[in-house]
């Protein structure tokens, strides 16, 4: 299935081309899940998260446009747009960026600068109570009329109600998919899994939701194997982008499995579901992304849901400890990791601290701690 997947987000960009050229408009956006793709979906067009990174080319074509303390993630997706690597930068006909953290607003700063198409920017409320979402639902009509007026389509409740239906449908089966890693030895792999994420951004939904159906079928019929009793790690961090993979690989290396990610592109996007009790559907979708959802660090308050949001899933997956995967220079999430290493130390679960510039040479000194952590998780294990 993940091969089959593989092959149609090869073929994506072409089918894309097909339906520009019948007059379909094709709307990127950044990641971070503060820009809902089913306003999008709604108007006839079709969203496409901009979310590669994990090599250093594009990091270092960015500096052309901005200074390297911006995150290597948000360079990768400045740098995109001009490597003509990725041809989802290149064909996209609007780009829509949230005001999020300090460093992803510069990324559609910069796009609104060179990039030469439309740039049209969210606001993200930071509150995560009604206010916030009061605030930022706004924001999202301002979006819905923007992309109405782009797109040249009226959003009707009919085409926003299948919109939201079919992207929480996904979001549901990939709950369904993640919650099998519980399983003493999961039959799939996270790397396998945080890739299917990706490609719910990339591909069309109703494609995605029969996939995700069929491979979670098979994965429950799937013989469960015998307990591998492997170190149970969980991923966390900011956001892993589509091509990022060393981190999984390394660990798997290493002789551990990684069981859960706690990140944009996992956990905090698919964990919640949606609420729909009237036809406020921007309100349903604010609720959603500022309060429901697991927050982000750049949210004011944050600190302490997370903890709390990462203690529930150690407990749920029986996590033996944890990697921390920092961008570097992204700040909100750094604070973020020292604050869980100083609760976690009377947790008496292990965790690393590993950060990444998207760079080859950094793998040495991320195999040594990771092979560390292991070390100890195995020789408490032993203790046990
Ligand atoms: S990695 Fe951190 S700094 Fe970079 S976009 Fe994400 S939250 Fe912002």
């Amino acid at each position: 299935m993940m091969k089959e997947l593989l092959e149609m987000s090869l073929n994506r960009p072409a089918e894309l081309s097909k339906l520009k050229a019948q007059g379909t408009k094709v709307i990127g956006y950044f990641a971070g899940d503060f820009i809902p793709e089913e306003i999008i979906y709604a108007a006839g067009a079709i969203p496409v998260c901009l979310l590669y990174g994990g090599d250093n080319r594009s990091v270092e074509e960015a500096l052309a446009y901005t200074t390297r303390l911006l995150c290597p993630f948000s360079r990768a997706q400045i740098g995109q747009r001009f490597t003509n690597e990725q041809p989802y930068y290149s064909m996209i006909d609007m780009v829509i960026s949230p005001v999020s953290c300090q460093h992803m607003r510069r990324v559609g700063d910069i796009w609104e600068e060179f990039s030469g198409i439309p740039v049209f920017k969210v606001g993200v409320g930071l509150k995560q109570n009604e206010i916030g979402a009061r605030w930022y639902a706004e924001a999202l009509k301002l979006m819905q009329d923007k992309v109405e007026e782009f797109t040249g389509n009226k959003i009707t409740n009919v085409k926003m109600k299948e919109g939201i239906e079919i992207y929480a449908k996904m979001r549901e089966l990939l709950k369904k998919i993640s919650l099998l890693r519980k399983r003493p030895t999961p039959p799939i792999s996270t790397a396998d899994f945080v890739k299917l994420n990706h490609l719910s951004y990339l591909l069309e939904p109703e494609v995605m939701v029969e996939k995700l159906k069929a491979l979670h079928e098979a994965l429950i019929m799937k013989k469960e194997e015998e307990p591998n009793n492997m170190p149970r790690l969980m991923v966390v961090g900011p956001a892993i982008a589509l091509g990022d993979y060393r981190i999984f690989s390394l660990i798997e290396d290493a002789g551990a499995s990684v069981v859960v990610e706690n990140i944009c592109e996992g956990v905090r996007n698919y964990w919640t579901s949606i609420a729909i009790d009237s036809d406020d559907f921007l309100a349903a979708l604010a609720r959603r992304n500022i309060i429901e959802r697991p927050a982000c660090a750049f949210m004011r308050y944050s600190l302490k849901p997370s903890l709390d949001n990462i203690l529930n899933l150690v407990k749920e997956f029986r996590v033996d400890g944890i990697v921390y995967y920092w961008m570097k220079y992204c700040e909100t999430y750094e604070i973020e990791g020292l604050y869980v290493i100083e609760k976690l130390q009377d947790k008496d679960l292990p965790i690393i601290f590993i950060e990444s510039e998207y760079i080859a040479n950094e793998a040495q000194l991320m195999k040594t701690k990771i092979e560390g952590l292991i070390e100890i998780i195995k020789s408490k294990k032993q203790k046990e």
